[in-house]
């Protein structure tokens, strides 16, 4: 018997509008569903460095949060997205870490392309082969 491992993706996108002891609950309760009942090994989490999430919260809900659950002793994994706006009135991209800012022709309205991601890319779990 042995164990292989695989990837799992996930597209359910989380609320940014939760502190993080309720993000990384909702975090636990998805894994959960999509792993189905298989060990998770790994998990993958975007934040995005507008949203105003602490990633070292999450990582410290994470452990507490996974205890006594098939998550339990899974490594997570943050993958911080940079924020990127675009101007409306030019059409400058450029990199923000607000969400908010001005451009360099002076407009402030800006539509936030990146930045403000909240997400499980991969979930990795332990499959046994008999
Ligand atoms: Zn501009």
């Amino acid at each position: 018997m042995y164990t292989s491992l695989y990837s799992l993706t996930v597209t359910d996108q989380l609320s940014p509008n939760m502190h993080e002891l309720g993000i990384t609950q909702n975090i636990i309760a998805i894994v959960t569903e999509n792993a189905q009942g298989k060990k998770v090994q790994r998990v993958l989490l975007e934040v995005g460095k507008l949203s105003a999430i602490m990633p070292e919260a999450i990582k410290f809900c994470f452990d507490i949060c996974a205890q006594g659950t098939i998550v339990e002793g899974a490594i997570l994994e943050i993958l911080e997205i940079p924020g990127m706006a675009k101007c409306r009135q030019c059409g400058t991209t450029f990199g923000i870490d607000k969400p908010f800012g001005i451009c360099e022709c002076g407009s402030m309205k800006l539509d936030i392309i990146t930045g403000e991601e909240l997400k499980i890319k991969e979930i990795e779990v332990e499959e046994l082969c008999v």
